[in-house]
């Protein structure tokens, strides 16, 4: 079986051939941040222009590395939501017109799944598992007792654990995307500021970052105000660890409370050392087997896309001509359905 993605839904235009749901055939990602670095964050508007120009290429790139044609493909799966709805569009109409042109089977997929799925690429899955999920716009513990069943146990009240990143790093006028920056500087840095961490209700899965990324805001303020001098390495080192302990902890409580056989990590601040240390350690010492998938499958690329459409494609889901982007699909509304 032989399953093509597409994946448009921020600043990566990606296009993978992945066969029986876990072999990765070819996986192009052609990246955008160098367009979108001179004004700090993703600019809508530029991103699904590049989506425009790029997805031939990708697309062209992805066969000619597999060495196979449209015909070999068993169905076309593209992330359907959420994202920006304008770079969505350009994967899902690019589907569609591959879709209708050769008369192939499309589906939706939701760009979470996606994310949790890069993890099958390397392990098969061993249910129940749990999953955290920390990118760029989603903070969740996403519970899965089957195949394409996702339970939302634990979710951001606010900023998501990678938009807390992004704009700490901003306040330290280190260039976007500031995730990986802030993990560097951490690792050169000692915890001497002792930021809150939002534990929330004693029984909550939930998360919430903004609090600490004011607490950030205001320790630079005053120590400017002072002529205090404060090293970026200490705070990056502080803001870190308050960030990790909390996700870490969480994460820990929940795989306990569900006695589940697999901790799974998704999303772009997966790539986190920091974060990868924490869990590492935590779950060293119990039955739980934990799963990270390798850096150029924590961000965004279509294989998971593949991989999450795989399944969906196994168990009879299928959209029609008339499928649209969604840019807030919900993943408990893409669990529940049966197309
Ligand atoms: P979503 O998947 O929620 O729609 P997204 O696709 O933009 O959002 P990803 O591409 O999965 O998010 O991840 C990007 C995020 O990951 C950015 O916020 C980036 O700063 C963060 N990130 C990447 N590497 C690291 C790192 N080493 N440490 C911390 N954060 C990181
Ligand atoms: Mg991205
Ligand atoms: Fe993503």
């Amino acid at each position: 079986q032989y399953i093509i993605a597409i994946e448009t839904s921020c600043d990566e235009t990606a296009v993978a051939i992945v066969k029986n749901g876990t072999e990765v055939i070819s996986n192009v990602v052609a990246s955008q941040i160098e367009s979108h670095k001179r004004f700090g964050g993703v600019v809508p508007e530029i991103a699904s222009r590049h989506h425009v120009e790029q997805m031939t290429v990708v697309l062209e790139e992805a066969f000619e590395q597999a060495g196979l044609t449209i015909k070999d493909m068993d169905a076309i799966t593209v992330t359907e939501g959420p994202g920006l709805v304008g770079a969505l569009l350009v994967g899902v109409n690019t589907a569609k017109t591959l879709a209708f042109a050769n008369n192939k089977p499309i589906i939706g997929v939701h760009h979470i799944a996606g994310h949790i799925y890069a993890n099958r690429l390397e392990k098969e899955f061993n249910f129940p598992l749990l999953a955290l999920v920390v990118s760029g716009g989603h903070t969740e513990l996403i519970l899965m007792k089957e195949h394409g069943s996702f339970e939302i146990i634990g979710e951001t009240r606010d900023d998501a654990a990678g938009e807390a990143y992004d704009k700490v790093a901003r306040t330290l006028q280190l260039p976007y995307p500031g995730g990986p920056m802030i993990d560097k500087l951490a690792a050169e840095g000692k915890e001497t500021i002792d930021f809150p961490r939002a534990w929330l209700e004693d029984d909550s899965y939930d998360f919430s970052f903004s609090g600490l990324k004011s607490a950030v805001i205001n320790k630079l303020h005053n120590a400017e105000q002072r002529n205090e001098e404060l090293k970026k390495e200490d705070i990056a080192a502080s803001f870190q660890a308050s960030v990790v302990e909390v996700l870490s902890e969480k994460t820990y409580r929940a795989a306990m409370e569900h006695n589940v056989k697999q901790v799974i990590v998704a999303g772009g601040v997966a790539a986190n050392r920091g974060l990868r240390q924490a869990l590492e350690d935590k779950f060293k010492e119990t039955s739980m087997e934990l799963l990270i998938p390798p850096l150029h499958l924590c961000t965004d690329n279509a294989a998971m896309i593949a991989a999450a459409g795989s399944i969906a494609f196994e168990q009879g889901h299928r959209a029609g001509l008339d499928l649209n982007a969604n840019p807030s699909l919900s993943l408990e509304v893409y669990s529940d359905r049966k197309k």
